[in-house]
């Protein structure tokens, strides 16, 4: 039998893995990603692993661990480093209104292949074998960045479908959740060709990754099951446009954003979700996000209107892409103050307070937890409140001791 690899034992005791497919890029096919209850996609190791690549992989996986050595213009214990944000969207209304937000990612990724300066993007798709799950696509134009356009809230490992272009060579976009631009950005540490390869690295503001049960608990309350679907659709079509089921009868059944991600898929979220340090994508280049108004008492609004994405140019390359493509008449934008974000995004602040606290949780429960530095968490734990510090912590350290006592019950 092969023995498994030291950093996947402790990727698994912790329940670390954010599913970037990180290791299985770097570990030269001994790892491949595969499925695995409750629907999260997983390393499978396959062969055994030198101690040289489990070392280089330890290195970069983000269950593991997260690095943020950045200077920017701005430095927001909340936000992180940052150069310019603004609010914008697709100057085109039909990619406006297909969007997540308002496509100002989509937008910024036409225009890149319209100007050269790459040669396609490499982001995620709908899976046509299962409409609901998703799949790594490469759009070389406009009309396939389009199709791909909205947010997907299933599993996704994008690094594990790298090699092939890596090794071909070329200049690509790559879309992906902050915690696969760490992965990547790392990689790109031990790995030159990956600059060379992904000279930009475009991200998105990420609440957590649900599993596919969660996906299949929507069908199961639009009354329909995964066999009789032929598309799936988390949103989109609309700001923020409903989750809608196409059935293979030709009809469709739609829920409500509140009601889809609110009240069910954010149930499904997987553990590293819970203790993520960086839900804004800080080493990305650009970093797009839900600009929601808000009402009088600060909850965001989700009436459905014409989309706006909050755009965040993280470092100076960010900055030229989002000026580039408001020049070239792609991206539409507008002044944007910071102070508003917490409001605007209470789930993200939230988060970024409580995590030392629910790391302090994992720890008491004996789990191995990540090594986060430079994410400023104790600054961010002291800005929480005592109690709501020891409500995290005991929160998780039930959740876990309560997980084991399940399973070993079985
Ligand atoms: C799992 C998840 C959680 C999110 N959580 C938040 C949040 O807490 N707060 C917030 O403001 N926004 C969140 N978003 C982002 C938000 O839904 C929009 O994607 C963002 O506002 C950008 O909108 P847009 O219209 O500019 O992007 P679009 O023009 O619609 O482009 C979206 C791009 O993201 C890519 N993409 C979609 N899903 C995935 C995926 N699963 N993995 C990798 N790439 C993908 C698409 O291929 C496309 O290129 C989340 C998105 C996802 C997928
Ligand atoms: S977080 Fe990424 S690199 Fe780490 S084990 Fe999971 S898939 Fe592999
Ligand atoms: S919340 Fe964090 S760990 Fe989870 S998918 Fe998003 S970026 Fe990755």
């Amino acid at each position: 039998m092969t023995s498994k690899a030291e950093f996947l034992t402790r990727v698994e005791r912790g329940d670390l893995c954010s599913g970037c497919g990180g290791c299985a890029l770097a570990s030269e096919g001994a790892i491949e990603m595969g499925l695995s209850a409750p629907g999260f996609l997983r390393p499978v190791q396959r062969a055994a692993i030198p101690e040289e690549t489990d070392r280089r992989i330890a290195a970069i996986c983000p269950g593991l661990g997260q690095t943020l050595d950045r200077q920017a213009t701005h430095d927001d214990v909340l936000w992180g480093p940052y150069e310019e944000m603004r609010t914008g969207w697709a100057s085109a209304p039909e990619l406006r209104h297909a969007a997540s937000s308002g496509g100002a990612l989509s937008a910024v990724l036409g225009w890149l292949i319209e100007s050269g300066k790459v040669e396609a993007a490499v982001h995620v798709a709908a899976d046509s074998d299962r409409p609901t799950a998703n799949r790594v696509t490469v759009s070389r134009d406009a009309a396939e960045i389009k199709a791909a356009a909205g947010s997907r809230y299933a599993p996704s490992a994008p690094l594990a479908a790298l090699g092939s272009l890596i090794a071909r060579g070329g200049r690509y976009a790559f879309v992906g959740k902050p915690c696969d631009i760490v992965a990547l950005r790392a990689l790109a540490r031990q790995d030159a060709r990956i600059d060379a390869c992904f000279p930009v690295m475009l991200s998105f503001f990420c609440a957590g990754v649900p599993s596919l049960a969660g996906a299949d608990a929507v069908l199961a309350a639009l009354g329909t099951t995964p066999d009789q679907v032929s598309g799936f659709r988390y949103r989109g079509n609309g700001w923020p446009g409903e989750a809608t089921a196409t059935l293979r009868d030709g009809t469709a059944r739609s829920m409500s954003y509140h009601d889809s991600w609110g009240k069910i898929l954010s149930g499904h979220v997987q553990r590293r979700c819970k203790i993520c340090p960086d839900g804004t994508g800080k080493e990305a280049d650009l970093v797009c996000a839900d600009a929601w108004q808000s009402d009088a008492r600060g909850y965001p609004l989700f009436t459905e209107q014409e989309g706006v994405s909050l755009v965040v140019a993280r470092t100076p390359l960010g900055r030229d892409l989002m000026a580039g493509a408001e020049a070239a008449g792609a991206l539409t934008t507008e002044g944007f103050d910071v102070t508003t974000l917490d409001r605007m995004q209470p789930g993200q602040s939230g988060r970024r307070r409580a995590v030392l606290a629910r790391l302090a949780g994992l720890r008491l429960a004996g789990r191995p937890i990540p090594r986060y530095r430079g994410l400023r968490l104790a600054e961010m734990a002291r800005s929480n409140t005592v109690k709501g510090n020891l409500r995290n912590m005991l929160g998780m350290f039930k959740r876990v001791v309560g997980t084991s006592r399940r399973r070993r019950k079985f």
